[in-house]
């Protein structure tokens, strides 16, 4: 028996013995792929100054070379310099910001950076640009954003956080809790911060800035940066260096946008009509009120659409499911209010449409800058009605462009002044269908579109 039992000791020893020798032999017969390391040094981010674990970041994520904000203020913010940035949308601000930060907080420690957005959504979707960045490291990034309950928010700031991107008043309600405090907090960013004016956030915005500790570094980013915000400025950051990434009042160059005028009783039915034409693969369609949201996503349904809608009355989840299913092209048409007009990074939409022409020409410009992003070409849209004539006023006066009137070949136009002294002529159709251009009765002032 315990013959027996040393006999099967030896086996077992044997085979184990087997299998190790066999594992190494595998492993010297087929060495492991010598994986081609990427040369970091030779990238161009690296003579930004930026850590390596960043640069990294940035080569795993397909960016070649940085983009002319990021150029600019990324070494300023790697020396601590505060920044206000104003540069058009889709232009890479995320980066120019979040990847210095990422570099200088360089290891998880204290809650460090504050990173305040206008709307649930773009803190979304910066806190998920910051974890993109920050892959590398073990540094973490939390979202604080109303709408969602607390009690997870405050499980994860117990837990330590390096990075809070936040809404302002969810943010308020954990400082008056005390789930959160602000004394390490060495860096604040306002971003979008035009956005947050128009929302009233200013207070708010203040009242944080005044409970970070003096000693910090700011910095502002905005598409625009009119007057009031650079009083702020002068407020909140010292000396700043300031960068101005082209014209501050101009939709990306990459957006072709023309207007439609039509009566107001027939924008639904031009709409269809368009989206019949159309050769689209992502439209996302403003109105400015959240009612006519929800009728035209209706209307459009009943002609055999699938569209979701996004705006402020629908619920936290209802508008991530929304934003998720457009973005993963679930469905193709999303119909928002101004929420999603800011900054929202959804890449592949190839048609803006206005259903209103914007009251703020600000609006026009970010709205229009949601197609056309990272060098792609996009179309934007907008159907205006005689009611509408002083807001393209604006809109032309604010960009200081006029911008091309289209009128439909084959269609039934009821009657309104703003076609009088058009004629219709024959259809151009340009590659992929935007739209029909009256080719003779193009105004001569205005730059025709690329073919
Ligand atoms: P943002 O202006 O921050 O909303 O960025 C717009 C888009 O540009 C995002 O999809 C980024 O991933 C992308 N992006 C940022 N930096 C670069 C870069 N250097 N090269 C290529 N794409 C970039």
């Amino acid at each position: 028996m315990i013959l027996g039992f040393l006999q099967e000791c030896l086996l077992l020893w044997q085979s184990k013995y087997k299998t190790l020798i066999k594992a190494h032999m595998s492993e010297e017969e087929n060495p492991p792929e010598k994986r081609p390391r990427p040369k970091l040094a030779d990238h161009p981010f690296a003579p930004l100054g930026l850590k390596h674990k960043v640069v990294r970041a940035a080569i795993s994520n397909g960016y070649d070379e940085p983009t002319h904000i990021q150029a600019q203020a990324i070494p300023m913010i790697l020396n601590r310099r505060d920044v206000i940035g104003s540069s058009q949308t889709g232009t890479g601000k995320t980066a120019a910001f979040a990847m210095p930060i990422i570099s200088n907080l360089n290891k998880h420690g204290k809650f460090r950076c504050l990173v305040l957005e206008p709307t649930r959504e773009l803190a979304d979707q910066v806190t998920q640009a910051f974890r993109t960045y920050s892959k590398y490291t073990d540094l973490k990034t939390a979202l604080i954003q109303g709408g969602v309950g607390y009690g997870r928010q405050k499980e994860i700031l117990a837990k330590g956080v390096d990075v809070v991107v936040a809404t302002p008043g969810r943010l308020i309600d954990h400082y008056k809790q005390k789930t959160i405090h602000f004394k390490d907090i060495q860096i604040v960013i306002l971003d979008e911060v035009d956005r947050m004016l128009d929302m009233g956030f200013m207070p708010d915005v203040k009242r944080i800035v005044k409970l970070t500790p003096k000693k910090r570094q700011t910095l502002l980013f905005s598409a625009t940066i009119p007057s009031e915000i650079e009083y702020l400025a002068q407020w909140a950051l010292k000396n700043p260096f300031k960068i101005n990434i082209g014209q501050r009042r101009s939709a990306a160059e990459t957006v072709n946008h023309c207007l439609y005028p039509i009566a107001r009783e027939q924008k639904m039915e031009l709409l269809i009509r368009l989206l019949n034409d159309m050769d689209y693969d992502s439209v996302l369609i403003f109105t400015e009120r959240k009612i006519d949201a929800e009728v035209v996503a209706r209307k459009l349904e009943t002609n055999k659409h699938i569209a979701h809608t996004l705006h402020s009355d629908r619920s936290q989840r209802e508008r991530k499911l929304a934003l998720e299913g457009f973005k993963k092209g679930e469905f193709e048409i999303l119909i928002a209010t101004d929420v999603a007009g800011r900054g929202l990074d959804i890449s592949g939409i190839s048609h803006v449409v206005n259903y209103d022409v914007p009251r703020n020409p600000e609006n026009y410009v970010h709205r229009i800058g949601r197609t056309g992003r990272a060098n792609t070409e996009g179309d934007a849209l907008t159907l205006f009605s005689a009611d509408e004539g002083d807001a393209i006023k604006a809109i032309e006066a604010y960009i200081d462009q006029s911008i091309e009137r289209v009128k439909l070949d084959e269609f039934e136009y009821a009657f309104t002044t703003l076609l009088q002294k058009q004629e219709v002529s024959k259809p151009v159709r340009r590659g992929r269908n935007r739209g029909y251009v009256p080719a003779d009765t193009m105004p001569m002032n205005i730059t025709r579109r690329r073919p």
